[in-house]
C-alpha cells in the first residue's frame, strides 16, 4: 500500500514537473520580448497603444489614424482609447501584419475603418487552412471584405507612404509595413531582443521564416533607432531594407 502511495506521489511530481517545463519552454520567449508601452514613441508622429502580450500602432495623418494590428483584448483597447483621446472613428486604415488572434480581436471597434492584408494570408485568415495541426485562425469581421495587398504594393494614405513587404513564415501571408521610408512595422514576422532578430516561436513555418530574415532584413545598424518590442517597431533607412 505504502509502495503504490510512493509510486501515485512519483507519478504525479513528474507531471508537474512536465507541466512546469512545457510551460516555461512556451513563456520564455515571450518574456524575452518587450511590446512598447502605451504613449507617443520618442521623435516620431508614431502613438503606441500596449495590449497585453503585444502592442498597436498608430501614424496620424491629415485626416485620421492608420492603424497597425489591432490586438488582443477590444474591452481593453477600447478603454486605452478613451483614455488617450483616440476616436475610433478617427482610425480610417487598419494594416494587418497577419491574421493570429492577438493581432486582431479589436477589428469590430473600427467599423469606419478600410482594412489592408496580404492576399497570401487570406486562406489562413477565413479558415480555409489550419494555423497549426489543432486550430484555425478566425476573424472577427468579413473576410470579403478586407483590402488585399501583393509584394511592393504602395499605398498612400493622405500624404503618408505605406510600402508593403512579404515576410512569409510566421504565417503564410505574413506582411510587414515600411511607412514613409522610415518606419518598419514587423508584426510577429521577427522576433527582436538584445538588437537581433530571430524567428518568432509560434511560427508555422520555421525554415521560411529563417530565411525571409535573411533575405528581407539586415540587422538593425548601430545608429539606426531600435525600439525592441513584440509588434516590433524599427526605425530603418530604406536602404536597410531589400526588397
Ligand atoms: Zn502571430
Amino acid at each position: 500500500m505504502e509502495k503504490t502511495k510512493k509510486r501515485i506521489l512519483l507519478i504525479l511530481i513528474s507531471i508537474l514537473i512536465l507541466i512546469i517545463g512545457i510551460t516555461l519552454y512556451f513563456l520564455y520567449p515571450l518574456l524575452k520580448m518587450k511590446p512598447a508601452e502605451t504613449g507617443s514613441i520618442n521623435n516620431t508622429n508614431v502613438f503606441a497603444l500596449r495590449n497585453g502580450i503585444n502592442s498597436i500602432f498608430f501614424i496620424k495623418s491629415e485626416n485620421g489614424y492608420i492603424m497597425i494590428d489591432a490586438g488582443s483584448s477590444a474591452n481593453k483597447i477600447e478603454a486605452s482609447l478613451k483614455e488617450n483621446d483616440i476616436n475610433v472613428t478617427d482610425v480610417k486604415w487598419i494594416l494587418l501584419t497577419h491574421s493570429d488572434s492577438d493581432h486582431v480581436n479589436s477589428l469590430p471597434l473600427f467599423s469606419n475603418a478600410e482594412i489592408y492584408m496580404s492576399e497570401d494570408e487570406i486562406n489562413l485568415a477565413n479558415g480555409t487552412i489550419k494555423r497549426n495541426l489543432f486550430s484555425y485562425n478566425s476573424l472577427p469581421v468579413n473576410t470579403d471584405e478586407i483590402n488585399l495587398l501583393y509584394d511592393g504594393q504602395e499605398l498612400l494614405f493622405d500624404n503618408i507612404k505605406v510600402e508593403c513587404i512579404k515576410t512569409p513564415g510566421h504565417t503564410d501571408g505574413t506582411m510587414i509595413y515600411l511607412i514613409d521610408d522610415k518606419y518598419l512595422f514587423t508584426g510577429d514576422a521577427f522576433m527582436v531582443s538584445n538588437n537581433k532578430l530571430s524567428v518568432h516561436p509560434f511560427t508555422m513555418d520555421k525554415e521560411l521564416a529563417g530565411q525571409t530574415i535573411t533575405s528581407k532584413t539586415r540587422r538593425p545598424s548601430s545608429n539606426s533607432t531600435h525600439f525592441s518590442q513584440r509588434s516590433l517597431l524599427v526605425s530603418l533607412r530604406k536602404s536597410k531594407v531589400i526588397r
